[in-house]
C-alpha cells in the first residue's frame, strides 16, 4: 500500500501504524510536561522518535519544527489545526521554519510563482497571523522555496542521493512524471533539512508535524539524512501525525471541494450555515435517537468540537457522555455549535486586516 500525498482519501489509522512503523502516540504522551488538546484528545496519534523530542520541548531547549504550507487554495478550518501545533511548539521554546512550497504548488498544480506568493501572504500568512502566530518573531523563519539559495543548493546535493527508482517506489511516480514533479519532493526534504546546516546553527532535533499522507516525505528524508551524515551529521527528523478533519459531507475535508469545507474566509454567517449542514451521528428518528443515544465517534459536529470549539476536556466528556446516553439531541448540539462557529470566525474575520498588513511585510 502507497500512501499517496496527492491523493484525498479516508485512512486506516491503525493499519498505518502497523503497518508502516508509525509509533503510537498515547504510549508516550505521559512523559510531555502539559501536552497540547490535540495530544490529548488522540488527535495526533502517532509519531516517529519523539522520544527524543520530548525532553527537549520539556525543558525548553534548542529544538526545531517544520511545517510547509503549499499554496494551491483556500484554507480551511482543518489547516487549523497545524497552526495550534506551532503555537504550542512556540510556547515551548522551539524554533519554527516554515518553508512556502512555491516550487511544488508550480510543480504539482501548475500555478505560477508569483500566484503562489500571493496565495500565501493573502491567506496563509495573514490567517497564521490572525489566529495569533507571531511570525515577526526572530525564532520564525518563514521562507520562499523559490528565493532560498541555501535550500536550492541543499537539494541539489540531496538529489544526488536519492533515484528514479527510489521515487517510484515510495510515491507511484511513472515514466510520464514530469521531472519538476520528481524534484518538489526533494526539494520538501531539504526544506526538512534546513534548519540543520551549518548556516542554520548545524545538527539538531527536528520534528515535523503531518497528516499521514506525508509520511512518504518524512521517510524519504530520515533515509536522506542518512546517507548524508558524514558531510553534515543531520539528525534523522522526528515527526508526528495527526488525523484529517472529516469533511461536512463525510470523506475528508478538502479546498477543492466547497461542499466539504468552511473556508477561514467564509463569513461568519456562512461557518454557521456551514454547520448546520454537517452529517451527525444522530439516529433516524427522535425516539430512536432517545431511546439507543446517538454516535459522537462518527459526528462531524462532535469532531468539530474536539479539534477546534472547546477548550475544557470535562465539558467534552459530558457531551459525549450526553449524546451516548440520548439526552443531548442533535438539534440542540448542531445550534450551539454553529454558534460557537460563528464566534470563532467573528473574532477571526475581525484580526484578518491588520494581519494582511504584517503578512505583506514579511518578504
Ligand atoms: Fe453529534 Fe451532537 Fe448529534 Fe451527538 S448529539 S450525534 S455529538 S450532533
Amino acid at each position: 500500500m502507497l500512501i499517496d500525498p496527492w491523493a484525498s482519501s479516508q485512512v486506516d489509522y491503525d493499519k498505518l501504524v502497523n503497518q508502516f512503523g508509525i509509533k503510537k502516540f498515547q504510549d508516550i504522551i505521559g512523559k510531555i510536561n502539559e501536552p497540547s488538546r490535540l495530544m490529548r484528545r488522540g488527535v495526533i496519534f502517532g509519531h516517529r522518535d519523539y522520544d527524543k523530542i520530548i525532553p527537549l520541548a520539556n525543558q525548553k531547549k534548542e529544538f526545531a519544527v517544520v511545517t510547509g504550507m503549499m499554496p494551491s487554495g483556500q484554507m480551511h478550518i482543518g489547516h487549523k489545526m497545524v497552526l495550534d501545533q506551532l503555537k504550542w511548539y512556540a510556547d515551548k521554546g522551539a524554533t519554527l521554519s516554515l518553508p512556502i512550497a512555491d516550487m511544488e504548488s508550480y510543480a504539482a498544480r501548475g500555478i505560477s510563482l508569483e500566484k503562489a506568493k500571493d496565495i500565501a501572504i493573502n491567506e496563509y500568512l495573514t490567517n497564521y497571523i490572525a489566529l495569533g502566530l507571531d511570525l515577526t518573531n526572530e525564532k520564525i523563519n518563514v521562507y520562499l522555496q523559490s528565493q532560498n539559495n541555501l535550500l536550492k543548493d541543499l537539494t541539489f546535493k540531496i538529489s544526488k542521493r536519492s533515484n528514479f527508482n527510489e521515487m517510484k517506489a515510495i510515491y507511484g511516480f511513472t515514466q510520464s512524471t514530469n521531472l519538476a514533479h520528481l524534484y518538489a519532493p526533494l526539494t520538501q526534504v531539504a526544506d526538512i533539512l534546513l534548519p540543520q546546516i551549518p548556516e542554520n546553527g548545524g545538527p539538531k532535533q527536528v520534528v515535523v508535524p503531518v497528516g499521514v499522507d506525508q509520511d512518504p516525505h518524512i521517510r524519504l528524508t530520515r533515509d536522506i539524512a542518512d546517507k548524508m551524515n558524514e558531510e553534515y551529521k543531520f539528525k534523522p527528523p522526528a515527526s508526528t501525525y495527526h488525523r484529517f478533519l472529516t469533511g461536512l459531507t463525510g470523506g475528508k475535508m478538502s479546498s477543492s471541494k466547497p461542499k466539504t469545507a468552511i473556508y477561514l474566509n467564509d463569513t461568519p454567517k456562512q461557518a454557521e450555515k456551514k454547520v448546520k449542514t454537517a452529517k451527525t451521528g444522530g439516529r433516524e428518528s427522535l425516539q430512536e435517537q432517545k431511546e439507543l443515544g446517538g454516535k459522537p465517534d462518527e459526528c462531524v459536529i462532535y469532531e468539530m468540537l474536539v479539534y477546534h470549539l472547546i477548550d475544557s476536556d470535562k465539558e467534552l466528556n459530558k457531551i459525549h457522555e450526553d449524546c451516548k446516553n440520548g439526552t443531548l439531541l442533535c438539534g440542540a448540539c448542531k445550534a450551539r455549535t454553529s454558534q460557537l462557529m460563528k464566534e470563532f470566525f467573528e473574532d477571526l474575520h475581525e484580526k484578518q486586516p491588520e494581519a494582511k498588513e504584517i503578512a505583506k511585510t514579511l518578504f
